[in-house]
Formats: structure tokens, C-alpha cells, sequence
């Protein structure tokens, strides 16, 4: 069995395609069916890693080292799958493979165009997972009617004709609602289905967000505007909440109704315990205080896989944490981390903010606070340990200074025998050795593990055994070559992570890095 669902977005961004996606992957993955979803970027970089977080958000990297869509974080933690190259796809890599063909000469003389070649590709794309996974959920960045996204829809279009029985098609509009008039508007989602229809797609299901709940007059006249039958008008209320979603679809029957649509039964019963379980990710009334101290706070979505990871960690513990996004350039930095249980020091590439991430690491380690430093906050850990605790004056990591006489940060020659994925920076996932006798291992429960990489500064080994001295320990090797982990002795919990643990939560399954971070912050409230 192979079935696909496209999802597109209607008036306005930001509604949430990702996670209606995820929600309805999920319900369908619940009733017994093999989900996967794949993610399609109408923008013309070859993938994200170059964009500034400010306009796009956190970069994911999945197992097989795709720099790609936060998105893809979505559908990994609500499916617990495992997403690759094949779940991400832009404008520009889909061109560059168009090109590079070209340039081969594989297209025999033809004259190059949109349709059919780079729709050819695009459809070629969609089929990815189509002998290992019954359905695959396809989402199309951006907003019918913008230009970029054309090719996509259209591919999807030709498509659907092709494989008539297996396709459904369900759009993602607003619902602005009017408050001077107390009315909800249906005008742009009747502008947008019409659009989309001019390109020749009729949406099987309209998933309306709005603010106010959906009468019935709302849903027939959505129904008779946008040809879509009554009950296929899905509400999609503002939830306060995204773990909410997969529930409130169900209640409006969504698994039903698409199953039916393409003709498939279910394989099990729903879990209504999974409802609940989730759920719980949002709904406790006790807090714990932690602070991000980043470069990008004005951003949320910046840091979108660390917050989901603390969330789900906290969850399990039967708490939620109150997060704090504190500008690590702020002058007051230290008086603002008063108060705070956990201190957490995210990843992030340059020079600045980098003074103020030390200064609140080494607040952290001297007031014995929770600390969990992820990529450049492990760096930093390291940089502030050599400067303070081994006395290195102006230790560096050569990223921010190439001349520092004491370099504990540096790309190293061996990284030169590591096989590498990226271009430069290592990317992916790649195995270390945790040492027994670590805070590590009590948090892993094993020796191997295999974590998410994207950084191109290691630290230097040449300075282990100084720093060890000093009272920073490397706990965790790659190929007894490349230090990992880092960890200070007599703290509650201070650790520093060269990888991103923040990409392997599953909402079922916290990382045992955040559940020890959160357990620890939890310890410091009492
Ligand atoms: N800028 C650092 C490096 O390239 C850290 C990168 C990161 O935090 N992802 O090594």
C-alpha cells in the first residue's frame, strides 16, 4: 500500500502545516499505519544551513547530516521517526539536480524547463518512502498564490492525476475573525481554495485555524465556497497547546474521514491513553525555572528543538519548565540569571554574545547551578575553564581568536582522518565512548551512544589532561581522538556536549541529557 497526503497553506504563513501534518501523521500511525512525511521548501538556498536564524529558525540536522527545516524536528518527535536527506527538499536542491542532469547531458538535447523536468524531479521526490511506509504526508512550504511554490503545486497536480486513488489533498487556511463585526471571515480561504484550484487541485479537507470556535453556519458556508463536503471542514483552533492538535482532529473524526478518502482500514483501534500521555507535556502546574542564555532570544523557534526537549523532560518528571530566553550581550546578564535552576548555553557560530555565554557559565559553576552546555556552550565551558579554573589567560577557541596562545577550541588535524560529511563542518550523527565512572554514563546507562553533530571547532586534546587537572574532566571520546563530553567534578550537574542532544527527544522519550538537566534543576528548587 502506498498512499500520499499534500498538505498546503492558505492567506497567511505560520499556521502550523508542520504540525496539522504531524498531528494527522500521527493519528494515522495510530491506527496502525506506517507514517512518513517530507518536507518541500519553495526557497532557493540548496538547504538552511547558511540562513540566519532570524529567517528561518533553528537549522535540524537529522541522522545522515541534512542541514534542514525545523519541521523535520516536528515530525521526528511526534512520529519517533528518524528523518534523512530524502525527508528535505528546497527549490534549490531540486534545481541543482535539474542543472547538474543538464550539464551531464543526460536530457538528450532537450530544452530544459519547469514542466516537465524540474516537476519530474519534484514528483520523483514525493515517491521516497514509497516502498517502506504505507502513507507518506508530503507538506509544501509557503502560501498558495506566492510564485516560488508554483512548480510544487503543480508537480502535485500531475501527480494526483497519475495516481488518482492514493492521493488526498487537504489545505490549511485562516480564519481571521472580526471583531468590530464579531464575525469570522471565510473571503480569504474562499480566494485561497480558489487559487488553488485554478491549478487544478480541489482540497479534499479544509483545516480552518482560527481564534473562535466554528459554527455551523461557518462550516457549510466554507463547504458550498470551497466544494468540500461539510464534515471535511476541520476546525483548528488555537490550541495553547501543539500536543493538543492530534486530539482535537480526532474528535472531528480526521482518521475517519481519511481513511476513508483513500479507501483504507484502519489496522488498530485508537489509544486514547496516547492522548493523554501527551498532554500531560503542557498541563503541570509546577515549575521549573530555566534560562537559554543565547544570541537569538527575540526568536523562539531559534531554540524550537531544545524547548520541545525541556518540555518533554520536565513532562516526565510531572513538571513544566518556565523558560527564559536571556540575551547572553545583556549588560545586566548576571543579576538576570538570579533565581534561575538550570542554566543552559545553546550552539551558535561567531564571536558575538560569546563573552557574556562565559560569564554565565562561570556563574553557573562557582553558585553550583544546573548547567547544560550544548556545541558552542560546551566550547565555551571549555574557554571559561582553561581562562578560570587552569589559569590560561586569553584562552580561545580560534574561531573567535586565530592567534590565542592557548587555543582549547580549534580545528584540529586530526579531524582530518575523521570521514566527513559536510563540506567543512561535521554533520550528523556520529558515535562517542562515554567513560564509566561519569555523570554521563549515570545519565545514558551506557557506554555507546551516537548523537547529532554540526560544528566545525573541536576541542584540542592537547589540553585534556591541564584541564582535567584544573577540575574539567572530558568524559566521552570520538575514536578515543575527538573529546565529546565534558563534565565538572563537585557540581549538582554541570555538562557540556559537543553534539546536540536536542535532536533526539521523541515525545514519548525524553533524552536522558534534558531529563537529568530538568531533574537537577528540580533539585535546586527544593
Ligand atoms: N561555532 C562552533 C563551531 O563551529 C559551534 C557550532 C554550534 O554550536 N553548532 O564549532
Amino acid at each position: 500500500m502506498s498512499k500520499y497526503i499534500f498538505i498546503t497553506g492558505g492567506v497567511v504563513s505560520s499556521l502550523g502545516k508542520g504540525i496539522s501534518g504531524a498531528s494527522i501523521g500521527k493519528l494515522l500511525q495510530l491506527r496502525g499505519f506506517k507514517v512518513n512525511m517530507i518536507k518541500f521548501d519553495p526557497y532557493i538556498n540548496v538547504d538552511p544551513g547558511t540562513m540566519n536564524p532570524y529567517q528561518h529558525g533553528e537549522v535540524f540536522v537529522t541522522v545522515d547530516g541534512a542541514e534542514s527545516d525545523l519541521d523535520l524536528g516536528t515530525y521526528e518527535r511526534f512520529l519517533d521517526i528518524y528523518t534523512s536527506k530524502a525527508n528535505t527538499n528546497t527549490a534549490g536542491s531540486i534545481y541543482q539536480t535539474v542543472i547538474d542532469n543538464e550539464r551531464r547531458g543526460n536530457y538528450n538535447g532537450d530544452t530544459v524547463q519547469v514542466i516537465p523536468h524540474i516537476t519530474d524531479e519534484i514528483k520523483k521526490r514525493f515517491l521516497a518512502f514509497k516502498n517502506t511506509y504505507d502513507i507518506t504526508i508530503i507538506e509544501i512550504g509557503g502560501t498558495i498564490g506566492d510564485i516560488e511554490s508554483l512548480p510544487f503545486i503543480e508537480a502535485a497536480r500531475q501527480f494526483q492525476l497519475e495516481n488518482k486513488k492514493d492521493v488526498l489533498s487537504i489545505h490549511v487556511s485562516y480564519i481571521p475573525y472580526i471583531a468590530g463585526a464579531h464575525e469570522l471571515k471565510t473571503k480569504p480561504t474562499q480566494h485561497s481554495v480558489n487559487k488553488l484550484r485554478e491549478i487544478g487541485i480541489s482540497p479534499d479537507i479544509i483545516i480552518c485555524r482560527t481564534e473562535h470556535c466554528l459554527d455551523e453556519a461557518i462550516r457549510k458556508k466554507i463547504s458550498l465556497f470551497c466544494s468540500v463536503e461539510k464534515d471535511c471542514v476541520l476546525e483548528a483552533l488555537d490550541a495553547s497547546s501543539i500536543y493538543y492538535i492530534p486530539e482535537n482532529l480526532h474528535k472531528q473524526n480526521a482518521d475517519a474521514l481519511i481513511m476513508k478518502k483513500l479507501n483504507i482500514k484502519p489496522k488498530n483501534k485508537i489509544d486514547n491513553a496516547w492522548f493523554a500521555r501527551i498532554k500531560k507535556i503542557e498541563t503541570f502546574t509546577k515549575k521549573v525555572k530555566i534560562a537559554i542564555v543565547g544570541k537569538y532570544v527575540n526568536l523562539r523557534d531559534a531554540y524550537k528543538s531544545i524547548v520541545e526537549s525541556l518540555k518533554i523532560a520536565a513532562a516526565h518528571l510531572n513538571v513544566q519548565p518556565e523558560i527564559s530566553y536571556i540575551n547572553s550581550q545583556d549588560k545586566n546578564l548576571i543579576t538576570k540569571l538570579e533565581g534561575f535552576a538550570g542554566i543552559l548555553v545553546p550552539g551558535g557560530f561567531g564571536k558575538r554574545g560569546v563573552d557574556g555565554k562565559i560569564k554565565a557559565i562561570s556563574y553557573a559553576r562557582e553558585n553550583k547551578i544546573p548547567f547544560l552546555g550544548i556545541c558552542l556552550g560546551m566550547q565555551c565551558s571549555v574557554i571559561e575553564a582553561a581562562r578560570n579554573l587552569a589559569k590560561l589567560k586569553n584562552a580561545d577557541s580560534t574561531e573567535f581568536n586565530a592567534n590565542t596562545k592557548f587555543p582549547v577550541i580549534k580545528f584540529l588535524e586530526e579531524q582530518k582522518n575523521i570521514e566527513y560529511r559536510g563540506a567543512t563542518m561535521r554533520l550528523g550523527s556520529y558515535k562517542s565512548n562515554i567513560l564509566k565512572n561519569s555523570l554521563a554514563y549515570s545519565l545514558y546507562k551506557t557506554t555507546e551512544i551516537a548523537e547529532r553533530h554540526r560544528h566545525r571547532y573541536e576541542m584540542n586534546p592537547e589540553f585534556v589532561d591541564i584541564l582535567k587537572e584544573a577540575g574539567l574532566k572530558v568524559t566521552a571520546y570520538h575514536k578515543d581522538i575527538l573529546p565529546e563530553i565534558v563534565e565538572i567534578a563537585n557540581h549538582p550537574f554541570f555538562i557540556g556536549v559537543q553534539f546536540h542532544p536536542e535532536f533526539g527527544s521523541r515525545l514519548t522519550k525524553p533524552h536522558p541529557l534534558f531529563r537529568g538537566f530538568v531533574s537537577a534543576a528540580l533539585e535546586k528548587h527544593k
